[in-house]
């Protein structure tokens, strides 16, 4: 099996082993789960959850060199741990992050993505986290390493679902966190972009295809395939009548 961001994993799995000296919470190394995130600024957060850590790092720290890296970690395992983090990791990551080059790229990402703020995968009526372990038990095996899930900000966008394979995120509409969608809708679309994990988009004569015959055929065996179409078909046509009446 492969071991994604491994070398990351083993740099948080070495910080807890040298600052949690009394051996009270030592994650193994396949508990610990590091992912780089696009928050809109210099943002970075850890959180315990059933035993799992969760790590999530400013996407602008992808190509931070290694030591740079190392003392984040110790700062956020120490902040986790209420710990003074050591003096010298403090020192390595401020030059860094207070580095013209990257304060520049931290301005730009905040303006640029504005306020597209973290939000969370639990809505109002919908969990997609929830619905995400379903999915992942019924039809991948439960092997589905989970990428970001979150909810829009926006309530009008024009896409039910999307799936951003540069930061592993999946976004659903905010539109479908409502009593009047029924939850198996919800699940179809959360389905379909899961799929696009496992098949990975194409690219044939310099053009990408995300919907190959493989992911199509597999997405026709959902057993709420034909029923979801023509779910999908409604709101389609209602989004049409209403832009009609607006226009
Ligand atoms: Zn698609």
């Amino acid at each position: 099996m492969s071991q994604p961001n491994l070398h990351l994993r083993r740099v948080f799995s070495d910080a807890f082993r040298q600052l949690e000296r009394g051996r009270r919470f030592r994650p193994d190394i396949s508990d610990i789960e590091v992912k780089f995130y696009p928050y809109a600024g210099l943002h970075h957060t850890i959180r315990v959850r059933a035993g799992r850590v969760y790590v999530r790092l400013s996407d602008l720290f992808q190509t931070a060199p290694p030591e740079v890296i190392r003392a984040l970690a110790f700062l956020l395992v120490a902040r986790l741990l209420s710990r003074k983090a050591p003096r010298d990791q403090e020192r390595i990551y401020r030059a860094f992050a207070f580095s013209p080059q990257l304060l520049r790229a931290s301005d730009l990402a905040r303006r640029q993505r504005g306020r597209k703020v973290v939000s969370s995968a639990r809505g109002t009526v919908y969990d997609l986290e929830k619905i995400f372990a379903r999915l992942n038990r019924r039809y991948f095996d439960g092997k589905m390493e989970k990428p970001v899930l979150t909810w829009s900000q926006r309530r009008a966008r024009s896409i039910l679902g999307h799936h951003d394979a540069a930061h592993d995120t999946i976004t659903i509409s905010k539109t479908l966190d409502s009593r009047e969608v029924p939850e198996w809708f919800v699940e179809y679309i959360l389905f379909h972009e899961m799929l696009h994990i496992k098949h990975p988009a194409r690219i044939i004569n310099g053009r990408r295809y995300y919907h190959t015959s493989a992911f199509r055929s597999e997405e026709k065996g959902y057993p709420r395939y034909q029923q979801a179409q023509e779910w999908l078909e409604r709101v389609m046509r209602k989004r049409h009548e209403l832009r009609a009446r607006a226009a």
